[in-house]
């Protein structure tokens, strides 16, 4: 079994995990690309976006209200929520995972807010 993130949720190689229900895993990207940057992780193998199914909307949907739920939880007023999908795309992982960026200040500066992923 190959699968970096597969071998992350089973704990056989470390990760700074932030949380864990039945259906994901929250932990920091180990490559930061903003102050904060967590990946939301679904614990079944599916490649990515362009590889879900019908009975996936579920998890999808877990995805996105963990990723709300986190960042409400630890302050952020602002954030993004990236998909990458295919090497296209800017995906590295062939693992679904949903990235949540953010703690940038609202400075006026909205440059450092556009950083592509
Ligand atoms: P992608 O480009 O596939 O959307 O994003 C993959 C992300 O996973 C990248 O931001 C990369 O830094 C992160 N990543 C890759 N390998 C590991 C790892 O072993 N541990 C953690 N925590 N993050 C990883
Ligand atoms: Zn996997």
């Amino acid at each position: 079994m190959q699968c970096i993130f597969c071998k992350i949720i089973k704990k056989e190689i470390p990760a700074d995990f932030i949380s864990e229900t039945d259906t994901f895993v929250i932990f920091k990207d180990i490559e930061p690309a903003a102050p904060i940057h967590y990946l939301i992780v679904p614990k079944e193998h599916i490649q990515s976006i362009a590889h879900l199914e019908g009975n996936h909307k579920e998890i999808l949907a877990s995805l996105i209200y963990g990723a709300r739920d986190e960042a409400k939880k630890i302050g952020l007023k602002g954030y993004k929520l990236v998909f990458n999908v295919g090497r296209e795309g800017g995906q590295v992982v062939d693992h679904l995972h949903l990235h949540l960026l953010g703690g940038w200040q609202n400075d006026g500066d909205i440059d450092h807010r556009k950083i592509p992923l």
